[in-house]
């Protein structure tokens, strides 16, 4: 993550100097595909976080719900996302709220990648992932089951 002071320059393409480019999540229980994540803000008097975010054409993050919220910023690209029970298609300079406890994935398009800004408690809980009942809840709705896909797991907790 970029230091407590100072001016983090741009470097090639979506990365900046002295941020660390991560995997998108350290375990292993949740379903996604090729995300990588980087920590823009994150400071001990700062009470969010900024990440950025980047998903590779045709992937995907997890589908998951938690009690924070995010405030999302398109940066790069475009693609579809399910906040609640709607799908939406989302494109660069798009604003998305996510608000608590409600189902969301990103999902880049084939062209390109998709890359956004992520803001978040910087205390918050952990993701919960649907249950077998929840998911099938929510492919109740064919919009919903044909942005899932065949891809969709549900919660092995
Ligand atoms: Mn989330």
């Amino acid at each position: 993550m970029a230091g407590r002071t100072g001016v983090h320059r741009k470097a090639y393409g979506y990365e900046w100097d002295g941020v660390e480019k991560l995997p998108y999540k350290e375990d292993g229980r949740a379903l996604f595909k090729s995300i990588t994540r980087q920590t823009l803000f994150s400071d001990p008097d700062l009470d969010g976080e900024l990440r950025y975010f980047e998903v590779a054409p045709g992937g995907f993050s997890t589908l998951e719900r938690h009690e924070h919220m995010h405030a999302v910023l398109i940066l790069r690209g475009r693609g579809r996302c399910l906040v609640g029970n709607e799908v939406q298609t989302i494109e660069t300079r798009d604003l998305i709220t996510v608000p608590a406890l409600t189902w969301h994935q990103f999902r880049a398009s084939e062209g390109e990648p998709l890359g956004f800004l992520c803001m978040v408690n910087a205390k918050r809980d952990k993701p919960q992932l649907p249950t077998e009942e929840e998911l099938a809840r929510l492919k109740a709705d064919p919009g919903i089951a044909s942005f899932l896909g065949s891809e969709a797991k549900h919660s092995t907790a």
